[in-house]
Protein backbone atom coordinates (compact mmCIF):
# COMPACT_ATOMS: atom_id res chain seq x y z
CA UNK A 1 0.00 0.00 0.00
CA UNK A 2 1.38 3.41 -0.97
CA UNK A 3 1.27 6.75 0.63
CA UNK A 4 -2.05 8.22 -0.11
CA UNK A 5 -2.09 11.48 -0.31
CA UNK A 6 -5.04 13.27 1.69
CA UNK A 7 -7.32 15.96 0.87
CA UNK A 8 -7.75 19.20 3.30
CA UNK A 9 -11.37 19.93 3.75
CA UNK A 10 -13.37 22.27 6.76
CA UNK A 11 -9.70 21.83 8.35
CA UNK A 12 -9.36 18.13 8.21
CA UNK A 13 -6.55 16.17 6.35
CA UNK A 14 -8.93 13.67 5.40
CA UNK A 15 -8.27 10.13 2.61
CA UNK A 16 -10.66 10.66 -0.61
CA UNK A 17 -13.51 8.48 -1.51
CA UNK A 18 -12.26 8.05 -4.91
CA UNK A 19 -11.14 5.02 -6.44
CA UNK A 20 -9.39 7.14 -9.44
CA UNK A 21 -5.83 8.08 -7.94
CA UNK A 22 -2.76 8.70 -9.85
CA UNK A 23 0.85 7.60 -9.32
CA UNK A 24 3.48 10.45 -7.66
CA UNK A 25 6.65 8.66 -9.04
CA UNK A 26 10.04 9.86 -8.46
CA UNK A 27 10.79 10.84 -11.75
CA UNK A 28 15.01 9.62 -11.36
CA UNK A 29 13.89 6.48 -10.69
CA UNK A 30 10.09 5.97 -11.10
CA UNK A 31 9.50 4.28 -7.90
CA UNK A 32 6.11 5.36 -6.42
CA UNK A 33 5.96 8.38 -3.80
CA UNK A 34 2.02 8.82 -3.19
CA UNK A 35 -0.87 8.11 -5.06
CA UNK A 36 -3.09 10.88 -5.49
CA UNK A 37 -6.84 10.75 -5.58
CA UNK A 38 -9.23 12.33 -8.11
CA UNK A 39 -10.93 13.86 -5.78
CA UNK A 40 -15.09 13.05 -6.31
CA UNK A 41 -17.95 15.21 -6.59
CA UNK A 42 -19.00 15.54 -3.42
CA UNK A 43 -15.66 15.96 -1.79
CA UNK A 44 -15.34 18.95 -3.99
CA UNK A 45 -18.90 20.16 -3.05
CA UNK A 46 -18.21 19.78 0.51
CA UNK A 47 -15.03 21.97 -0.05
CA UNK A 48 -16.70 24.84 -2.09
CA UNK A 49 -19.23 24.97 1.06
CA UNK A 50 -17.21 24.87 3.68
CA UNK A 51 -14.88 27.69 2.00
CA UNK A 52 -18.25 29.31 1.46
CA UNK A 53 -19.27 29.29 5.28
CA UNK A 54 -15.68 30.28 6.26
CA UNK A 55 -15.54 33.24 4.21
CA UNK A 56 -18.37 34.76 6.42
CA UNK A 57 -16.52 35.13 9.44
CA UNK A 58 -12.73 35.16 7.67
CA UNK A 59 -13.51 38.37 5.76
CA UNK A 60 -14.38 40.43 9.22
CA UNK A 61 -11.08 39.39 10.79
CA UNK A 62 -9.00 42.78 10.78
CA UNK A 63 -6.29 42.76 7.99
CA UNK A 64 -4.01 43.92 10.82
CA UNK A 65 -4.86 40.14 12.64
CA UNK A 66 -4.76 38.34 9.12
CA UNK A 67 -0.88 39.65 8.74
CA UNK A 68 -0.42 38.96 12.17
CA UNK A 69 -1.54 35.12 10.97
CA UNK A 70 0.78 35.34 7.72
CA UNK A 71 3.42 36.81 10.01
CA UNK A 72 3.88 33.37 11.72
CA UNK A 73 3.15 31.43 8.50
CA UNK A 74 6.28 33.04 6.85
CA UNK A 75 8.66 32.29 10.09
CA UNK A 76 7.38 28.86 10.28
CA UNK A 77 8.06 28.29 5.93
CA UNK A 78 11.46 29.70 6.71
CA UNK A 79 12.11 27.32 9.64
CA UNK A 80 11.31 24.52 7.14
CA UNK A 81 13.00 25.75 4.37
CA UNK A 82 15.28 22.57 3.99
CA UNK A 83 12.91 20.34 4.66
CA UNK A 84 10.21 21.38 2.40
CA UNK A 85 12.97 21.72 -0.02
CA UNK A 86 14.28 17.99 0.38
CA UNK A 87 10.30 16.63 -0.33
CA UNK A 88 10.50 19.32 -3.43
CA UNK A 89 13.90 17.89 -4.85
CA UNK A 90 12.39 13.95 -4.19
CA UNK A 91 9.26 14.79 -5.77
CA UNK A 92 10.19 16.98 -8.84
CA UNK A 93 14.34 15.69 -9.50
CA UNK A 94 15.33 19.27 -8.93
CA UNK A 95 18.95 19.85 -6.99
CA UNK A 96 18.42 20.90 -3.93
CA UNK A 97 19.94 24.09 -4.28
CA UNK A 98 17.44 25.04 -6.81
CA UNK A 99 14.32 23.23 -4.75
CA UNK A 100 15.58 25.80 -1.96
CA UNK A 101 15.29 28.60 -4.55
CA UNK A 102 11.72 27.48 -5.24
CA UNK A 103 10.84 27.66 -1.58
CA UNK A 104 12.27 30.74 -1.24
CA UNK A 105 11.30 32.64 -4.12
CA UNK A 106 7.23 31.58 -2.23
CA UNK A 107 8.43 33.08 0.93
CA UNK A 108 9.30 36.01 -0.58
CA UNK A 109 5.34 35.85 -1.55
CA UNK A 110 4.06 35.18 2.09
CA UNK A 111 6.77 38.10 3.36
CA UNK A 112 5.04 40.65 0.73
CA UNK A 113 0.97 39.43 2.37
CA UNK A 114 2.47 40.30 5.72
CA UNK A 115 2.00 43.61 4.29
CA UNK A 116 -1.72 43.74 3.65
CA UNK A 117 -3.19 46.49 5.36
CA UNK A 118 -0.86 49.08 3.51
CA UNK A 119 -2.08 46.80 0.37
CA UNK A 120 -5.45 47.17 0.79
CA UNK A 121 -5.64 51.12 1.67
CA UNK A 122 -8.60 52.72 -0.53
CA UNK A 123 -8.34 56.56 -1.94
CA UNK A 124 -9.25 59.54 -0.79
CA UNK A 125 -10.19 63.17 -1.79
CA UNK A 126 -11.86 65.38 0.44
CA UNK A 127 -14.34 68.07 -1.32
CA UNK A 128 -15.03 66.37 -4.59
CA UNK A 129 -17.82 68.81 -4.69
CA UNK A 130 -18.69 71.44 -2.00
CA UNK A 131 -18.31 69.90 1.70
CA UNK A 132 -18.90 66.35 -0.05
CA UNK A 133 -15.62 63.70 0.47
CA UNK A 134 -15.11 60.68 -1.46
CA UNK A 135 -13.19 57.89 -0.51
CA UNK A 136 -12.79 54.11 -2.18
CA UNK A 137 -12.19 50.96 -0.30
CA UNK A 138 -11.40 46.86 -1.21
CA UNK A 139 -13.33 44.14 0.29
CA UNK A 140 -12.62 40.13 -0.54
CA UNK A 141 -14.68 38.26 -3.59
CA UNK A 142 -15.28 35.34 -1.42
CA UNK A 143 -14.18 31.96 -2.26
CA UNK A 144 -10.86 31.44 -4.51
CA UNK A 145 -9.39 29.07 -6.24
CA UNK A 146 -5.57 28.24 -7.39
CA UNK A 147 -4.82 25.45 -10.69
CA UNK A 148 -0.94 25.11 -10.15
CA UNK A 149 1.76 23.49 -12.33
CA UNK A 150 4.17 20.99 -11.28
CA UNK A 151 7.13 22.68 -11.89
CA UNK A 152 7.05 25.47 -9.40
CA UNK A 153 5.05 23.25 -6.70
CA UNK A 154 5.95 25.54 -3.19
CA UNK A 155 6.77 29.07 -5.58
CA UNK A 156 3.67 28.88 -7.43
CA UNK A 157 1.20 27.72 -4.90
CA UNK A 158 2.68 30.30 -2.47
CA UNK A 159 2.12 32.78 -5.57
CA UNK A 160 -1.79 32.40 -4.81
CA UNK A 161 -3.23 31.81 -1.33
CA UNK A 162 -1.60 33.90 0.58
CA UNK A 163 -2.51 37.11 -0.85
CA UNK A 164 -5.93 35.76 -1.63
CA UNK A 165 -6.64 34.94 1.91
CA UNK A 166 -4.75 37.80 3.19
CA UNK A 167 -6.81 39.80 1.48
CA UNK A 168 -9.82 38.36 3.23
CA UNK A 169 -11.00 35.58 0.47
CA UNK A 170 -11.09 32.26 1.12
CA UNK A 171 -9.25 29.66 -0.65
CA UNK A 172 -9.28 26.28 -2.37
CA UNK A 173 -6.01 24.84 -4.23
CA UNK A 174 -6.02 22.37 -6.72
CA UNK A 175 -2.26 21.43 -6.78
CA UNK A 176 -0.53 19.54 -10.03
CA UNK A 177 -1.12 15.64 -9.36
CA UNK A 178 2.64 14.73 -10.53
CA UNK A 179 3.98 16.51 -7.18
CA UNK A 180 1.11 17.01 -4.45
CA UNK A 181 3.49 16.16 -1.61
CA UNK A 182 4.87 20.06 -1.39
CA UNK A 183 2.19 21.47 -1.48
CA UNK A 184 0.73 19.85 0.96
CA UNK A 185 3.75 20.14 3.72
CA UNK A 186 2.80 24.04 2.48
CA UNK A 187 -0.77 23.54 3.80
CA UNK A 188 0.23 21.39 7.13
CA UNK A 189 2.32 24.42 7.89
CA UNK A 190 -0.28 27.07 7.35
CA UNK A 191 -2.95 25.15 9.52
CA UNK A 192 0.48 25.22 12.43
CA UNK A 193 0.41 28.94 11.62
CA UNK A 194 -2.66 29.17 13.00
CA UNK A 195 -5.61 30.23 10.64
CA UNK A 196 -8.84 28.65 11.24
CA UNK A 197 -10.52 26.22 9.83
CA UNK A 198 -12.33 26.44 6.54
CA UNK A 199 -10.11 29.06 4.86
CA UNK A 200 -7.82 26.78 2.97
CA UNK A 201 -9.17 23.17 1.67
CA UNK A 202 -6.78 21.51 -0.80
CA UNK A 203 -8.49 18.90 -3.73
CA UNK A 204 -6.43 16.99 -6.26
CA UNK A 205 -7.21 15.44 -9.52
CA UNK A 206 -7.14 16.61 -13.12
CA UNK A 207 -9.32 17.74 -15.96
CA UNK A 208 -12.74 16.48 -14.40
CA UNK A 209 -11.65 18.06 -10.77
CA UNK A 210 -10.99 21.39 -12.42
CA UNK A 211 -13.94 21.77 -14.37
CA UNK A 212 -16.46 20.88 -11.45
CA UNK A 213 -14.01 24.23 -9.63
CA UNK A 214 -14.41 26.35 -13.38
CA UNK A 215 -18.47 25.94 -13.52
CA UNK A 216 -19.43 26.25 -9.80
CA UNK A 217 -21.43 29.05 -9.27
CA UNK A 218 -19.80 29.96 -5.68
CA UNK A 219 -16.40 30.26 -7.12
CA UNK A 220 -15.55 33.61 -7.55
CA UNK A 221 -12.40 33.33 -8.84
CA UNK A 222 -10.02 31.34 -10.81
CA UNK A 223 -5.99 32.01 -10.80
CA UNK A 224 -4.10 29.54 -13.16
CA UNK A 225 -0.47 28.81 -13.96
CA UNK A 226 0.29 26.21 -16.58
CA UNK A 227 0.32 25.54 -20.40
CA UNK A 228 -1.18 27.91 -22.56
CA UNK A 229 -3.82 25.09 -24.64
CA UNK A 230 -5.04 24.56 -20.68
CA UNK A 231 -4.79 28.06 -20.24
CA UNK A 232 -7.03 29.17 -23.10
CA UNK A 233 -9.78 26.47 -22.05
CA UNK A 234 -9.58 27.72 -18.19
CA UNK A 235 -9.53 30.98 -18.97
CA UNK A 236 -13.05 30.90 -22.07
CA UNK A 237 -14.82 28.21 -19.35
CA UNK A 238 -14.24 30.82 -16.74
CA UNK A 239 -15.04 33.83 -18.10
CA UNK A 240 -17.93 32.46 -19.27
CA UNK A 241 -18.98 31.09 -15.89
CA UNK A 242 -18.61 34.90 -15.10
CA UNK A 243 -15.75 34.61 -13.26
CA UNK A 244 -13.14 36.65 -12.71
CA UNK A 245 -10.18 34.53 -14.26
CA UNK A 246 -6.44 35.07 -14.49
CA UNK A 247 -3.87 32.51 -16.59
CA UNK A 248 0.10 32.68 -16.36
CA UNK A 249 0.90 29.79 -19.36
CA UNK A 250 3.32 29.03 -21.57
CA UNK A 251 6.46 30.84 -22.83
CA UNK A 252 9.62 31.14 -25.18
CA UNK A 253 12.04 33.58 -24.42
CA UNK A 254 14.62 35.11 -26.19
CA UNK A 255 18.08 36.09 -24.70
CA UNK A 256 19.56 38.89 -27.33
CA UNK A 257 23.40 38.82 -27.57
CA UNK A 258 25.05 42.21 -28.45
CA UNK A 259 28.72 41.64 -29.38
CA UNK A 260 29.80 44.30 -26.96
CA UNK A 261 28.87 42.12 -24.15
CA UNK A 262 30.89 40.65 -21.81
CA UNK A 263 31.84 37.24 -23.35
CA UNK A 264 32.36 34.91 -20.55
CA UNK A 265 28.77 36.67 -18.69
CA UNK A 266 26.92 35.58 -21.66
CA UNK A 267 28.06 31.92 -21.91
CA UNK A 268 27.55 31.63 -17.89
CA UNK A 269 24.07 33.48 -17.47
CA UNK A 270 22.50 31.32 -21.09
CA UNK A 271 24.10 27.89 -19.77
CA UNK A 272 21.72 28.33 -16.39
CA UNK A 273 19.28 30.12 -18.07
CA UNK A 274 18.58 27.98 -20.42
CA UNK A 275 18.96 23.98 -19.14
CA UNK A 276 19.18 25.12 -15.19
CA UNK A 277 16.11 22.75 -13.45
CA UNK A 278 16.02 20.86 -16.83
CA UNK A 279 14.50 24.04 -18.94
CA UNK A 280 11.46 23.08 -17.01
CA UNK A 281 11.08 26.86 -16.23
CA UNK A 282 8.48 29.40 -17.73
CA UNK A 283 11.32 32.02 -17.78
CA UNK A 284 13.52 29.48 -18.57
CA UNK A 285 15.75 31.22 -22.26
CA UNK A 286 15.12 29.10 -24.97
CA UNK A 287 16.02 31.17 -28.20
CA UNK A 288 19.82 33.14 -27.73
CA UNK A 289 19.87 35.79 -31.05
CA UNK A 290 23.47 35.98 -31.96
CA UNK A 291 24.04 40.11 -32.97
CA UNK A 292 26.69 40.61 -35.82
CA UNK A 293 29.58 38.93 -34.93
CA UNK A 294 28.88 38.07 -31.63
CA UNK A 295 27.42 34.70 -33.59
CA UNK A 296 31.55 33.98 -33.34
CA UNK A 297 30.74 33.00 -29.55
CA UNK A 298 28.23 29.63 -30.63
CA UNK A 299 31.59 27.21 -30.06
CA UNK A 300 32.42 28.35 -26.66
CA UNK A 301 28.85 28.02 -25.62
CA UNK A 302 29.09 24.76 -27.06
CA UNK A 303 31.71 24.00 -24.71
CA UNK A 304 30.38 25.07 -21.71
CA UNK A 305 26.98 23.26 -22.48
CA UNK A 306 28.44 19.97 -22.74
CA UNK A 307 29.85 20.68 -19.34
CA UNK A 308 26.36 20.76 -17.53
CA UNK A 309 25.48 17.74 -16.11
CA UNK A 310 22.15 16.08 -14.84
CA UNK A 311 21.96 14.10 -12.09
CA UNK A 312 20.60 13.53 -8.75
CA UNK A 313 18.86 15.59 -6.26
CA UNK A 314 21.36 15.40 -3.76
CA UNK A 315 24.84 15.01 -5.63
CA UNK A 316 26.24 18.69 -5.64
CA UNK A 317 27.62 18.67 -8.72
CA UNK A 318 24.83 18.12 -10.95
CA UNK A 319 23.69 21.08 -12.71
CA UNK A 320 19.77 19.86 -13.07
CA UNK A 321 17.76 16.53 -12.57
CA UNK A 322 15.72 14.71 -14.82
CA UNK A 323 12.80 15.68 -16.85
CA UNK A 324 9.30 15.61 -14.45
CA UNK A 325 7.77 12.05 -16.63
CA UNK A 326 8.09 9.91 -18.71
CA UNK A 327 5.46 11.73 -21.45
CA UNK A 328 8.02 14.96 -20.91
CA UNK A 329 10.91 13.11 -22.05
CA UNK A 330 8.90 11.66 -25.04
CA UNK A 331 8.25 15.11 -25.92
CA UNK A 332 11.13 16.92 -26.03
CA UNK A 333 12.97 13.66 -27.82
CA UNK A 334 10.35 13.94 -30.87
CA UNK A 335 11.03 17.60 -30.68
CA UNK A 336 14.56 17.19 -31.28
CA UNK A 337 14.21 14.56 -33.81
CA UNK A 338 11.69 17.12 -35.79
CA UNK A 339 14.51 20.16 -35.18
CA UNK A 340 16.83 17.95 -37.39
CA UNK A 341 14.21 16.89 -39.71
CA UNK A 342 13.34 20.13 -40.28
CA UNK A 343 17.31 21.29 -40.75
CA UNK A 344 18.08 22.86 -37.75
CA UNK A 345 21.77 22.00 -36.77
CA UNK A 346 22.16 20.05 -33.44
CA UNK A 347 25.44 20.99 -32.04
CA UNK A 348 24.97 19.19 -28.65
CA UNK A 349 22.46 16.26 -28.54
CA UNK A 350 21.26 15.40 -25.01
CA UNK A 351 18.82 13.01 -26.35
CA UNK A 352 20.97 9.77 -25.39
CA UNK A 353 22.36 10.83 -21.42
CA UNK A 354 21.59 7.89 -19.14
CA UNK A 355 22.82 8.26 -15.38
CA UNK A 356 24.75 5.42 -14.41
CA UNK A 357 22.67 3.15 -12.54
CA UNK A 358 19.35 5.01 -12.94
CA UNK A 359 18.13 4.07 -16.45
CA UNK A 360 14.67 5.07 -16.02
CA UNK A 361 14.87 8.70 -15.11
CA UNK A 362 13.78 10.82 -17.48
CA UNK A 363 17.25 12.46 -18.53
CA UNK A 364 17.68 14.38 -20.99
CA UNK A 365 21.15 16.24 -21.52
CA UNK A 366 22.39 20.19 -22.49
CA UNK A 367 21.11 20.20 -26.02
CA UNK A 368 21.86 22.96 -28.65
CA UNK A 369 20.87 23.96 -31.67
CA UNK A 370 21.99 26.43 -34.69
CA UNK A 371 20.85 27.46 -37.87
CA UNK A 372 17.16 27.46 -36.68
CA UNK A 373 14.43 29.39 -38.52
CA UNK A 374 11.12 31.01 -37.36
CA UNK A 375 9.17 28.74 -38.87
CA UNK A 376 10.84 25.19 -37.25
CA UNK A 377 8.12 23.46 -34.90
CA UNK A 378 11.13 23.81 -32.19
CA UNK A 379 10.75 27.64 -32.76
CA UNK A 380 7.31 27.88 -32.10
CA UNK A 381 6.39 25.33 -30.01
CA UNK A 382 7.57 25.42 -25.96
CA UNK A 383 9.80 22.58 -25.52
CA UNK A 384 10.25 23.10 -21.54
CA UNK A 385 13.40 20.93 -21.60
CA UNK A 386 17.37 21.42 -21.84
CA UNK A 387 17.42 22.53 -25.28
CA UNK A 388 18.49 26.05 -26.43
CA UNK A 389 17.97 27.43 -29.75
CA UNK A 390 20.13 30.27 -31.34
CA UNK A 391 19.76 32.50 -34.10
CA UNK A 392 21.68 34.63 -35.80
CA UNK A 393 20.45 37.95 -36.91
CA UNK A 394 22.30 41.07 -38.09
CA UNK A 395 20.67 43.82 -36.28
CA UNK A 396 19.18 44.51 -33.05
CA UNK A 397 16.59 46.15 -34.86
CA UNK A 398 15.99 42.33 -36.36
CA UNK A 399 16.11 40.88 -32.81
CA UNK A 400 13.44 42.73 -31.83
CA UNK A 401 11.37 42.12 -34.40
CA UNK A 402 11.92 38.18 -34.31
CA UNK A 403 10.81 38.29 -30.21
CA UNK A 404 7.74 40.54 -31.17
CA UNK A 405 6.65 38.20 -33.90
CA UNK A 406 6.91 35.24 -31.26
CA UNK A 407 3.59 34.34 -30.50
CA UNK A 408 4.39 34.32 -26.53
CA UNK A 409 5.29 37.04 -24.27
CA UNK A 410 6.45 35.53 -20.86
CA UNK A 411 10.14 37.01 -20.38
CA UNK A 412 13.03 38.44 -22.31
CA UNK A 413 16.90 39.39 -21.62
CA UNK A 414 19.38 41.52 -23.21
CA UNK A 415 22.77 41.40 -22.78
CA UNK A 416 24.78 44.47 -23.94
CA UNK A 417 27.60 47.05 -22.69
CA UNK A 418 25.42 49.91 -24.27
CA UNK A 419 23.18 51.78 -22.56
CA UNK A 420 21.56 53.05 -25.88
CA UNK A 421 21.04 49.88 -27.11
CA UNK A 422 19.59 48.36 -23.59
CA UNK A 423 16.99 51.71 -23.61
CA UNK A 424 15.96 50.87 -27.00
CA UNK A 425 15.50 47.29 -25.99
CA UNK A 426 13.69 48.05 -23.29
CA UNK A 427 10.98 50.42 -25.04
CA UNK A 428 10.39 48.60 -28.18
CA UNK A 429 10.42 44.73 -27.27
CA UNK A 430 6.63 43.79 -26.74
CA UNK A 431 6.96 41.31 -23.94
CA UNK A 432 6.23 41.39 -20.17
CA UNK A 433 9.51 40.96 -18.26
CA UNK A 434 12.32 42.79 -19.54
CA UNK A 435 16.28 41.50 -18.09
CA UNK A 436 19.07 43.87 -19.09
CA UNK A 437 22.18 42.01 -18.40
CA UNK A 438 19.81 39.91 -16.03
CA UNK A 439 18.60 36.56 -17.76
CA UNK A 440 15.49 35.17 -15.84
CA UNK A 441 14.19 38.80 -14.96
CA UNK A 442 11.08 37.25 -12.52
CA UNK A 443 10.24 40.54 -10.54
CA UNK A 444 10.16 40.17 -7.00
CA UNK A 445 6.60 40.17 -5.19
CA UNK A 446 6.02 44.13 -4.90
CA UNK A 447 6.11 44.19 -8.73
CA UNK A 448 4.03 41.64 -10.51
CA UNK A 449 4.29 38.62 -12.79
CA UNK A 450 3.61 40.26 -15.98
CA UNK A 451 3.58 37.93 -19.54
CA UNK A 452 2.08 39.17 -22.43
CA UNK A 453 0.61 38.08 -25.68
CA UNK A 454 -0.51 34.00 -25.09
CA UNK A 455 1.59 33.92 -21.80
CA UNK A 456 -1.09 35.55 -19.60
CA UNK A 457 -5.13 35.98 -20.28
CA UNK A 458 -6.56 37.73 -18.12
CA UNK A 459 -6.25 41.90 -16.89
CA UNK A 460 -4.60 41.43 -13.62
CA UNK A 461 -1.87 40.18 -13.07
CA UNK A 462 0.13 37.23 -10.43
CA UNK A 463 1.45 39.01 -7.21
CA UNK A 464 2.43 42.02 -6.62
CA UNK A 465 -0.59 45.09 -6.15
CA UNK A 466 -2.11 43.66 -8.94
CA UNK A 467 -2.79 40.40 -7.10
CA UNK A 468 -4.78 42.92 -4.54
CA UNK A 469 -7.04 44.10 -7.58
CA UNK A 470 -7.76 40.64 -8.28
CA UNK A 471 -8.69 39.40 -5.06
CA UNK A 472 -10.87 42.06 -4.18
CA UNK A 473 -13.83 44.65 -5.59
CA UNK A 474 -13.60 47.98 -5.01
CA UNK A 475 -16.51 50.12 -3.50
CA UNK A 476 -16.34 53.86 -3.62
CA UNK A 477 -18.28 55.60 -1.16
CA UNK A 478 -19.43 59.81 -2.15
CA UNK A 479 -20.43 61.09 1.39
CA UNK A 480 -21.90 64.32 2.76
CA UNK A 481 -22.74 64.95 6.06
CA UNK A 482 -25.23 68.26 6.66
CA UNK A 483 -24.62 71.30 9.56
CA UNK A 484 -28.52 72.78 9.56
CA UNK A 485 -27.62 74.68 6.18
CA UNK A 486 -30.80 75.77 4.43
CA UNK A 487 -32.53 73.23 2.95
CA UNK A 488 -33.69 74.05 -1.06
CA UNK A 489 -35.27 72.26 -3.60
CA UNK A 490 -34.92 69.05 -5.55
CA UNK A 491 -31.61 69.15 -7.24
CA UNK A 492 -32.73 67.47 -10.96
CA UNK A 493 -29.52 67.35 -12.47
CA UNK A 494 -26.70 64.49 -12.43
CA UNK A 495 -24.03 67.29 -10.65
CA UNK A 496 -22.86 67.17 -7.63
CA UNK A 497 -24.00 70.40 -5.65
P1 LIG B 1 -0.43 21.90 -17.35
O1 LIG B 1 -1.15 22.95 -18.12
O2 LIG B 1 -0.33 20.55 -17.93
O3 LIG B 1 -1.11 21.71 -15.90
C1 LIG B 1 -1.33 22.80 -15.04
C2 LIG B 1 -2.51 22.50 -14.13
O4 LIG B 1 -3.70 22.34 -14.93
C3 LIG B 1 -2.37 21.19 -13.33
O5 LIG B 1 -2.89 21.41 -12.05
C4 LIG B 1 -3.22 20.20 -14.10
O6 LIG B 1 -3.81 19.21 -13.30
C5 LIG B 1 -4.31 21.07 -14.69
N1 LIG B 1 -4.77 20.58 -15.99
C6 LIG B 1 -4.08 19.88 -16.91
N2 LIG B 1 -4.82 19.65 -18.01
C7 LIG B 1 -6.03 20.22 -17.76
C8 LIG B 1 -7.22 20.34 -18.52
N3 LIG B 1 -7.32 19.84 -19.74
N4 LIG B 1 -8.26 21.01 -17.97
C9 LIG B 1 -8.16 21.55 -16.74
N5 LIG B 1 -7.05 21.47 -15.98
C10 LIG B 1 -6.00 20.82 -16.49
O7 LIG B 1 1.02 22.51 -17.04
P2 LIG B 1 2.28 21.79 -16.39
O8 LIG B 1 2.85 20.85 -17.38
O9 LIG B 1 1.98 21.31 -15.02
O10 LIG B 1 3.28 23.05 -16.21
C11 LIG B 1 4.13 23.50 -17.21
C12 LIG B 1 3.55 24.67 -17.96
O11 LIG B 1 3.28 25.74 -17.07
C13 LIG B 1 4.49 25.25 -18.99
O12 LIG B 1 3.77 25.56 -20.16
C14 LIG B 1 5.02 26.52 -18.34
O13 LIG B 1 5.45 27.52 -19.24
C15 LIG B 1 3.81 26.96 -17.60
N6 LIG B 1 4.16 27.85 -16.52
C16 LIG B 1 3.87 29.18 -16.67
C17 LIG B 1 4.23 30.08 -15.67
C18 LIG B 1 3.92 31.54 -15.82
O14 LIG B 1 3.98 32.23 -14.83
N7 LIG B 1 3.58 32.03 -16.99
C19 LIG B 1 4.88 29.62 -14.53
C20 LIG B 1 5.15 28.26 -14.41
C21 LIG B 1 4.78 27.39 -15.41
Amino acid sequence: MHQQVPLFINGEFVESQSSRRLPNLNPATQLILAEVPCATRDEIEQAIASAKDAFQTWKEVPAPERARLMLRYQALLKEHQDEIAETLSQETGKTFADAKGDVWRGIEVVEHACNIPSLMMGETLENVAREIDTYSMVQPLGVCVGITPFNFPAMIPLWMFPLAIACGNTFILKPSEQDPLTPMRLVELFVEAGFPKGVLQVIHGDREQVDQLLTHPDIKAISFVGSAPVGQHIYRTGTQHLKRVQCMTGAKNHMVVMPDADKQQVINHLVGASVGAAGQRCMAISVAVFVGNSREWLDDLRTAMAQAKPGLWNDEDASFGPLISPQAKQRVLSLIREGKQEGANCLLDGSDFVLPDYPDGNWVGPTLFSNVQPEMKIYQEEIFGPVLLTIQVDTLEEAVELINRNPFGNGTSIFTASGGAARYFQHHVQVGQVGINVPIPVPLPFFSFTGWRNSFYGDQHAYGKQAVRFYTETKTVTARWFNNEAVSGPNMTIQLK
